[in-house]
C-alpha cells in the first residue's frame, strides 16, 4: 500500500492505535515517528501525568493527598501542543515542556499517578481526544501503559511494545544522560526499578491483554520496530475498508 492510499483510508474509517511498554521500550519514538508517517495525532499521556504533577507541585499541593490532587485535575489548563516531531506543552500561560521532564517531576510523577481518582479522571480526557481525533476523518496514536487494556480497549490497532531488560536500560540511560558508562547505567537501572514498581501496583504494562499485539523490539533498529506496527495499521485499515 503505498502513502496516499494509506491517508485515503484514513481519511475514510479513521483510526486510534494505542502503545503500551515500560520505560526504555522504544514507545516514545516509535509513536511519534509513527504519527508523523500516517499524519495523524499524537498523545503522551505520561506528559499528562507529568504536567498534573507538575501542577500540583506549583500549587503546593500535597501529592499524598489524593483528594486534593484529583480536584485540580478539572481547572488545570492545560494545552497540548502536539506536533510529533515536536511536542509543546503549557498549563496556561506557562510553558512546561522542558519542567515536566525535570527530576522534581520524574521522581515525584508515581504519587500522582497511582491516585486512582486521577487515573479515572486521565483515562476519559484521554478517551475523548482519541475518540474525536477518529471521528474526525484522522486519527490518533496514544501510547501510554493502560492505553491497550483501560483507555481505548476498542482501539483498532493495539500493541504492547516491550524490549529486554538490558536493552531498556541502555536505551533510557542514553535518553536521560546522552551516553552510556557503567556508573551512568546503574543510576539508571535504580529509576527504573522505582517507577516500574510502582506503575506496576497500578497497570499491567508487562503482559499483553487479549487481542493485543506484543513486538518485542529489542533485537529491531527504530525503523524496523515502525514498520512492523506500520503493517499493523494497514492489515486494520484494508479490513475495516471492506478489503
Ligand atoms: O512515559 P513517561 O515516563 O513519561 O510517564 C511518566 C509516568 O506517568 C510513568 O512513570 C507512569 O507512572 C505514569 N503513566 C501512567 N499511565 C500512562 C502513562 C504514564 O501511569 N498511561
Amino acid at each position: 500500500m503505498d502513502r496516499a492510499q494509506r491517508q485515503d483510508l484514513i481519511t475514510r474509517v479513521g483510526t486510534t492505535i494505542a502503545i503500551d511498554g515500560p520505560a526504555g521500550s522504544g514507545k516514545s519514538t516509535v509513536s511519534r515517528l509513527l504519527a508523523k508517517e500516517l499524519g495523524i495525532g499524537y498523545l503522551d499521556t505520561g506528559a499528562m501525568y507529568r504536567a498534573l504533577t507538575w501542577y500540583a507541585l506549583d500549587r503546593g499541593i500535597d501529592l499524598r493527598d489524593h483528594e486534593a490532587v484529583a480536584a485540580i485535575a478539572d481547572e488545570m489548563p492545560l494545552r497540548m501542543f502536539s506536533d510529533p516531531e515536536d511536542p509543546h506543552y503549557w498549563v496556561g500561560d506557562t510553558e512546561i515542556t522542558a519542567a515536566i521532564r525535570e527530576p522534581r517531576v520524574s521522581e515525584n510523577v508515581m504519587h500522582v499517578s497511582t491516585n486512582l481518582a486521577v487515573r479515572r479522571w486521565m483515562a476519559i480526557e484521554q478517551r475523548r481526544r482519541m475518540l474525536e481525533a477518529r471521528n474526525s476523518g484522522s486519527g490518533m496514536v496514544a501510547e501510554g501503559r493502560d492505553i491497550t487494556t483501560v483507555v481505548c480497549p476498542d482501539a483498532d490497532v493495539r500493541v504492547l511494545l516491550l524490549a529486554n531488560p538490558q536493552a531498556r536500560l541502555e536505551r533510557r540511560t542514553r535518553e536521560l544522560y546522552g551516553q552510556v558508562t557503567p556508573e551512568l547505567l546503574e543510576a539508571t537501572r535504580k529509576q527504573i526499578d522505582e517507577r516500574d514498581a510502582a506503575d506496576s501496583t497500578v497497570s499491567e504494562f508487562m503482559t499483553a491483554a487479549e487481542g493485543v499485539r506484543e513486538v518485542d523490539s529489542s533485537g529491531l533498529d527504530i525503523p524496523g520496530v515502525l514498520a512492523a506496527v506500520v503493517a499493523l495499521v494497514e492489515d486494520d485499515l484494508q479490513q475495516r475498508a471492506g478489503g
